[in-house]
């Protein structure tokens, strides 16, 4: 016969009525063009204004700021920006 698995009041709160949300971050690789010359295409496309320039370094993202869009990734012309799980 088979059994069937009971939960209790506060399991199913937690697990099935507040399944855990993802978050996810933009990482920015070491490919970064502006590591090497001069580049703000992404800082350029944000429209939250969610991202730094800093000469000679990879681009800042603040990640309060940020919404998640990817207008950053598709303006970024070597795929230098990824979506990462947190
Ligand atoms: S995902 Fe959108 S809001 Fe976030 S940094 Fe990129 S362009 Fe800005
Ligand atoms: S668009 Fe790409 S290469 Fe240019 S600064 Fe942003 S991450 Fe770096």
């Amino acid at each position: 016969m088979r059994e069937s698995k009971q939960y209790s009041r506060r399991q199913l709160f937690t697990h099935f009525a507040r399944p855990p949300v993802k978050q996810s971050r933009l990482v920015i690789s070491n490919t970064c063009d502006n590591l090497y010359g001069y580049c703000e295409s992404c800082v350029d496309s944000c429209s939250k204004q969610a991202i730094t320039w800093c000469a000679d370094q990879k681009p800042v993202i603040d990640t309060d700021k940020c919404n998640r869009c990817q207008q950053c990734i598709d303006a970024c012309f070597i795929s230098a920006i990824t979506v990462a799980d947190e």
